[in-house]
């Protein structure tokens, strides 16, 4: 007999269970390697300031969850700023209006990034 509780809460990064729900849905392990990916000097200095900051806060809120998990491309699923729309977006591009133009890089694209270096 199967005996799995109601709520399973999984980390958003390696899927492990969580006993214990998490704000940002990560796992305390993970979330120290977000945390310290998120200092990175490819990232610190890759990207401006205030992106990577709102990538961070992003991460920190639980915004980002690895969707696919392929060898080459990881993807993700980034929840937008305003909390309503999701963005599939990977280290290389993304589904937001400002990713499609590819004028810039959009912040959701280094949280991506920073979740890359953090595997
Ligand atoms: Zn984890
Ligand atoms: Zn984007």
């Amino acid at each position: 007999m199967s005996t799995q509780p109601p709520t399973e809460h999984r980390c958003a990064k390696c899927n492990r269970l969580l006993r214990n729900p998490s704000p940002d849905g990560l796992g305390p392990k993970c979330r120290r390697m977000i945390r310290r990916a998120g200092k990175a000097p490819e990232i610190v200095n890759g990207y401006k300031p205030h992106q990577v900051e709102k990538a961070v806060e992003n991460l920190r809120q639980g915004g980002v969850a690895l969707l696919r998990k392929s060898s080459k491309n990881r993807v993700y699923v980034v929840v937008g700023s305003d909390g309503t729309n999701a963005y599939r977006t990977a280290r290389a591009a993304c589904t937001c209006p400002a990713g499609l133009r590819a004028k810039h890089v959009c912040w959701h694209r280094i949280a991506a990034h920073i979740f890359d270096l953090a595997s």
